[in-house]
Protein backbone atom coordinates (compact mmCIF):
# COMPACT_ATOMS: atom_id res chain seq x y z
CA UNK A 1 0.00 0.00 0.00
CA UNK A 2 1.26 3.18 -1.17
CA UNK A 3 0.82 5.96 0.61
CA UNK A 4 1.20 9.25 -1.68
CA UNK A 5 0.36 12.50 0.71
CA UNK A 6 2.52 10.43 3.82
CA UNK A 7 5.73 12.61 3.15
CA UNK A 8 3.44 16.07 2.58
CA UNK A 9 1.32 15.10 6.11
CA UNK A 10 4.52 14.33 7.73
CA UNK A 11 6.80 17.76 6.58
CA UNK A 12 3.17 19.81 7.68
CA UNK A 13 3.00 20.82 11.25
CA UNK A 14 -0.47 20.10 11.70
CA UNK A 15 0.03 17.32 13.96
CA UNK A 16 -3.84 17.38 14.75
CA UNK A 17 -4.93 16.45 11.15
CA UNK A 18 -1.78 14.00 11.19
CA UNK A 19 -3.68 12.10 13.88
CA UNK A 20 -6.72 12.53 12.94
CA UNK A 21 -5.49 10.65 9.51
CA UNK A 22 -4.57 7.81 11.03
CA UNK A 23 -7.23 7.55 14.16
CA UNK A 24 -10.41 7.98 12.25
CA UNK A 25 -11.61 4.41 10.87
CA UNK A 26 -12.38 4.88 7.21
CA UNK A 27 -15.47 5.34 5.97
CA UNK A 28 -17.34 4.76 9.27
CA UNK A 29 -19.62 7.82 9.15
CA UNK A 30 -22.25 6.23 6.86
CA UNK A 31 -25.65 8.04 6.90
CA UNK A 32 -27.25 6.05 4.00
CA UNK A 33 -26.37 3.05 6.40
CA UNK A 34 -28.20 4.44 9.60
CA UNK A 35 -30.76 5.90 8.05
CA UNK A 36 -31.68 2.93 5.67
CA UNK A 37 -31.04 0.82 8.56
CA UNK A 38 -34.32 2.66 11.09
CA UNK A 39 -36.25 1.89 7.90
CA UNK A 40 -36.26 -1.42 6.00
CA UNK A 41 -32.89 -2.82 5.58
CA UNK A 42 -33.88 -4.76 2.37
CA UNK A 43 -36.20 -1.88 1.12
CA UNK A 44 -33.49 -0.61 -1.39
CA UNK A 45 -30.76 -2.81 -1.97
CA UNK A 46 -29.41 -3.28 -5.65
CA UNK A 47 -26.90 -5.82 -6.85
CA UNK A 48 -24.07 -3.68 -9.04
CA UNK A 49 -21.34 -5.17 -11.39
CA UNK A 50 -17.82 -3.47 -10.82
CA UNK A 51 -15.63 -2.81 -14.14
CA UNK A 52 -11.74 -4.03 -13.86
CA UNK A 53 -8.91 -3.87 -15.82
CA UNK A 54 -10.28 -7.29 -17.87
CA UNK A 55 -14.05 -6.48 -18.28
CA UNK A 56 -15.66 -2.56 -18.67
CA UNK A 57 -18.93 -1.18 -19.81
CA UNK A 58 -19.66 1.95 -22.01
CA UNK A 59 -23.53 2.32 -23.25
CA UNK A 60 -24.42 -1.17 -21.74
CA UNK A 61 -22.06 -2.79 -23.72
CA UNK A 62 -18.79 -5.26 -22.20
CA UNK A 63 -15.51 -4.73 -23.50
CA UNK A 64 -12.39 -2.69 -23.00
CA UNK A 65 -10.92 0.36 -23.34
CA UNK A 66 -7.53 0.29 -25.35
CA UNK A 67 -5.24 2.44 -26.25
CA UNK A 68 -4.28 2.12 -30.06
CA UNK A 69 -1.42 3.98 -32.45
CA UNK A 70 -2.54 6.62 -34.98
CA UNK A 71 -3.55 4.44 -37.91
CA UNK A 72 -4.09 1.57 -36.46
CA UNK A 73 -5.95 -0.87 -38.24
CA UNK A 74 -9.71 -0.56 -36.58
CA UNK A 75 -10.46 -3.94 -38.38
CA UNK A 76 -7.71 -5.47 -36.85
CA UNK A 77 -8.65 -4.36 -33.63
CA UNK A 78 -12.23 -5.55 -33.53
CA UNK A 79 -11.17 -9.07 -34.90
CA UNK A 80 -8.85 -9.24 -31.73
CA UNK A 81 -11.65 -9.18 -29.68
CA UNK A 82 -14.34 -10.57 -31.47
CA UNK A 83 -15.91 -7.73 -32.05
CA UNK A 84 -19.01 -6.08 -34.10
CA UNK A 85 -16.55 -4.11 -36.64
CA UNK A 86 -20.21 -1.42 -37.19
CA UNK A 87 -20.55 -1.10 -33.31
CA UNK A 88 -16.48 -0.15 -32.83
CA UNK A 89 -17.38 2.10 -35.71
CA UNK A 90 -20.35 3.47 -33.52
CA UNK A 91 -19.90 3.65 -30.32
CA UNK A 92 -16.64 5.39 -31.23
CA UNK A 93 -17.82 8.04 -33.55
CA UNK A 94 -15.78 6.51 -36.15
CA UNK A 95 -16.57 7.18 -40.20
CA UNK A 96 -18.12 4.04 -42.05
CA UNK A 97 -15.32 4.10 -44.63
CA UNK A 98 -12.35 5.07 -41.95
CA UNK A 99 -9.73 2.14 -41.72
CA UNK A 100 -7.24 3.18 -39.04
CA UNK A 101 -7.96 4.89 -35.96
CA UNK A 102 -7.20 8.83 -36.36
CA UNK A 103 -5.37 9.44 -32.98
CA UNK A 104 -3.53 7.99 -30.58
CA UNK A 105 -6.09 7.85 -28.38
CA UNK A 106 -8.09 4.91 -25.67
CA UNK A 107 -11.06 3.48 -28.01
CA UNK A 108 -13.99 1.46 -26.47
CA UNK A 109 -13.52 -2.13 -27.92
CA UNK A 110 -17.19 -3.99 -27.14
CA UNK A 111 -16.63 -8.01 -26.64
CA UNK A 112 -17.94 -10.17 -29.11
CA UNK A 113 -20.37 -12.96 -27.19
CA UNK A 114 -17.66 -15.85 -28.43
CA UNK A 115 -14.77 -13.52 -27.07
CA UNK A 116 -16.65 -13.09 -23.78
CA UNK A 117 -17.71 -16.98 -23.63
CA UNK A 118 -13.52 -17.35 -23.82
CA UNK A 119 -13.19 -15.17 -21.59
CA UNK A 120 -15.43 -16.97 -18.79
CA UNK A 121 -14.16 -20.29 -19.89
CA UNK A 122 -10.75 -19.63 -19.06
CA UNK A 123 -11.67 -18.81 -15.56
CA UNK A 124 -11.44 -14.97 -15.50
CA UNK A 125 -13.49 -13.58 -13.60
CA UNK A 126 -15.74 -11.42 -14.72
CA UNK A 127 -17.37 -7.75 -13.18
CA UNK A 128 -17.19 -8.18 -9.06
CA UNK A 129 -21.30 -8.00 -7.96
CA UNK A 130 -21.94 -6.66 -4.46
CA UNK A 131 -24.94 -5.54 -2.99
CA UNK A 132 -25.37 -2.20 -1.75
CA UNK A 133 -28.00 0.09 -0.60
CA UNK A 134 -29.23 2.68 -3.59
CA UNK A 135 -27.89 5.93 -3.21
CA UNK A 136 -25.23 4.58 -1.35
CA UNK A 137 -21.77 5.84 -3.26
CA UNK A 138 -19.24 2.79 -4.75
CA UNK A 139 -15.47 3.47 -4.01
CA UNK A 140 -14.43 5.19 -7.06
CA UNK A 141 -11.12 3.30 -6.60
CA UNK A 142 -11.59 -0.04 -5.02
CA UNK A 143 -9.12 -1.64 -2.54
CA UNK A 144 -7.54 1.73 -2.08
CA UNK A 145 -7.54 4.42 1.52
CA UNK A 146 -7.95 7.79 1.87
CA UNK A 147 -4.83 9.60 2.08
CA UNK A 148 -6.28 13.11 2.46
CA UNK A 149 -9.61 13.47 3.84
CA UNK A 150 -11.68 16.59 3.41
CA UNK A 151 -11.45 19.78 5.73
CA UNK A 152 -8.75 22.34 6.34
CA UNK A 153 -5.14 21.88 4.52
CA UNK A 154 -2.56 24.26 4.84
CA UNK A 155 -4.31 27.14 5.20
CA UNK A 156 -7.20 25.93 2.47
CA UNK A 157 -10.27 24.10 1.94
CA UNK A 158 -9.15 20.71 0.94
CA UNK A 159 -13.01 20.37 -1.03
CA UNK A 160 -12.98 16.18 -1.17
CA UNK A 161 -11.23 13.42 -0.32
CA UNK A 162 -7.73 12.02 -1.63
CA UNK A 163 -7.48 8.03 -2.68
CA UNK A 164 -4.35 6.29 -3.36
CA UNK A 165 -3.43 5.07 -6.46
CA UNK A 166 -0.90 5.20 -9.00
CA UNK A 167 -1.63 6.53 -12.11
CA UNK A 168 -3.59 4.22 -14.57
CA UNK A 169 -6.00 2.93 -12.05
CA UNK A 170 -9.43 2.21 -13.35
CA UNK A 171 -11.62 5.06 -12.25
CA UNK A 172 -15.58 4.01 -11.49
CA UNK A 173 -18.50 5.87 -11.02
CA UNK A 174 -19.71 6.26 -7.77
CA UNK A 175 -23.32 6.28 -8.48
CA UNK A 176 -25.42 6.31 -11.34
CA UNK A 177 -25.90 9.56 -13.08
CA UNK A 178 -25.19 11.06 -16.33
CA UNK A 179 -21.86 13.12 -17.95
CA UNK A 180 -22.07 16.96 -17.29
CA UNK A 181 -18.45 17.82 -18.56
CA UNK A 182 -15.00 15.48 -19.12
CA UNK A 183 -11.58 17.37 -19.72
CA UNK A 184 -9.60 19.42 -18.52
CA UNK A 185 -10.64 21.85 -15.88
CA UNK A 186 -7.61 23.92 -13.68
CA UNK A 187 -6.05 22.91 -10.78
CA UNK A 188 -8.31 20.01 -11.13
CA UNK A 189 -6.63 18.70 -14.09
CA UNK A 190 -8.59 15.64 -16.41
CA UNK A 191 -11.57 16.02 -14.75
CA UNK A 192 -15.33 13.97 -14.94
CA UNK A 193 -18.42 15.33 -13.33
CA UNK A 194 -21.31 13.05 -12.97
CA UNK A 195 -24.58 14.75 -12.33
CA UNK A 196 -26.70 12.39 -10.16
CA UNK A 197 -29.97 13.87 -10.02
CA UNK A 198 -31.71 16.48 -7.41
CA UNK A 199 -28.25 18.85 -7.99
CA UNK A 200 -26.44 16.24 -6.47
CA UNK A 201 -22.94 16.00 -8.52
CA UNK A 202 -19.50 14.08 -7.94
CA UNK A 203 -16.35 14.83 -9.39
CA UNK A 204 -13.18 12.34 -10.36
CA UNK A 205 -10.21 14.78 -10.87
CA UNK A 206 -6.36 14.47 -11.42
CA UNK A 207 -6.99 11.89 -13.94
CA UNK A 208 -4.89 10.51 -16.85
CA UNK A 209 -7.40 9.66 -19.11
CA UNK A 210 -11.13 10.23 -18.76
CA UNK A 211 -13.32 8.07 -21.53
CA UNK A 212 -16.71 9.43 -20.88
CA UNK A 213 -18.49 12.17 -23.02
CA UNK A 214 -21.21 14.62 -22.01
CA UNK A 215 -24.22 13.31 -21.80
CA UNK A 216 -23.78 9.63 -21.59
CA UNK A 217 -25.65 7.91 -19.11
CA UNK A 218 -23.38 5.90 -16.62
CA UNK A 219 -24.13 2.95 -14.22
CA UNK A 220 -22.64 2.48 -10.48
CA UNK A 221 -19.64 0.94 -11.10
CA UNK A 222 -18.74 2.05 -15.04
CA UNK A 223 -15.65 2.90 -15.64
CA UNK A 224 -15.32 6.51 -16.21
CA UNK A 225 -11.40 7.15 -16.52
CA UNK A 226 -7.98 6.42 -15.44
CA UNK A 227 -6.33 7.99 -12.34
CA UNK A 228 -2.95 10.41 -12.86
CA UNK A 229 -1.38 13.26 -11.75
CA UNK A 230 -2.72 15.84 -13.91
CA UNK A 231 -3.85 19.20 -12.56
CA UNK A 232 -2.25 20.87 -9.24
CA UNK A 233 -1.10 17.82 -7.35
CA UNK A 234 1.50 16.27 -5.13
CA UNK A 235 1.94 13.18 -6.82
CA UNK A 236 -0.73 10.50 -8.16
CA UNK A 237 -4.22 9.89 -6.39
CA UNK A 238 -7.51 10.35 -7.25
CA UNK A 239 -9.63 13.28 -5.77
CA UNK A 240 -13.17 12.62 -5.19
CA UNK A 241 -15.90 15.01 -4.45
CA UNK A 242 -19.37 15.11 -3.70
CA UNK A 243 -21.41 18.40 -4.34
CA UNK A 244 -25.24 19.22 -3.62
CA UNK A 245 -26.59 22.34 -5.33
CA UNK A 246 -22.63 22.98 -5.58
CA UNK A 247 -21.59 22.64 -1.78
CA UNK A 248 -19.28 20.37 -0.72
CA UNK A 249 -20.24 17.60 1.14
CA UNK A 250 -17.95 14.75 3.02
CA UNK A 251 -18.02 12.04 0.55
CA UNK A 252 -17.06 9.59 3.14
CA UNK A 253 -21.07 9.89 4.50
CA UNK A 254 -22.00 8.71 1.34
CA UNK A 255 -19.68 5.42 1.32
CA UNK A 256 -19.69 2.37 2.49
CA UNK A 257 -17.38 1.37 5.54
CA UNK A 258 -13.68 0.80 4.50
CA UNK A 259 -13.03 -2.99 5.47
CA UNK A 260 -16.40 -4.61 4.05
CA UNK A 261 -15.83 -3.18 0.85
CA UNK A 262 -12.53 -1.99 0.21
CA UNK A 263 -11.01 -5.46 1.71
CA UNK A 264 -12.94 -7.64 -0.38
CA UNK A 265 -12.62 -5.55 -3.84
CA UNK A 266 -8.28 -6.52 -2.64
CA UNK A 267 -8.85 -9.92 -2.92
CA UNK A 268 -11.06 -10.02 -5.98
CA UNK A 269 -8.19 -7.84 -7.87
CA UNK A 270 -5.50 -9.33 -6.82
CA UNK A 271 -7.19 -12.66 -8.12
CA UNK A 272 -7.96 -10.86 -11.36
CA UNK A 273 -3.90 -10.01 -11.48
CA UNK A 274 -3.23 -14.09 -11.01
CA UNK A 275 -5.65 -14.99 -13.35
CA UNK A 276 -3.67 -15.21 -17.27
CA UNK A 277 -5.59 -14.52 -20.10
CA UNK A 278 -4.33 -13.59 -23.97
ZN1 LIG B 1 -7.66 16.30 -3.19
Amino acid sequence: MRYICLGAVLLSLNFNMAFAVQDRPQGVKNSWQTLSEKLDPLADVEQIEVDNIRLQSYREHPGLWVNVTAGQSIAATAERYEADLDLVRKLNGLGEYQTGFPAAEWYFIPFGESYLKSLSSAGVPLRRKIKMQKGEYLWPIQGSRITSRIGNRWGRVHPGIDIAAGIGTIVVAGNDGEVITSGREGAYGICVILGHGNNVSSRYAHLSAAFVKPGDKIKKGQIVGLSGNTGRTTGPHLHFEVRSSNIVLDPEMFLPSFDESQESAMRFEEELRNTKFD
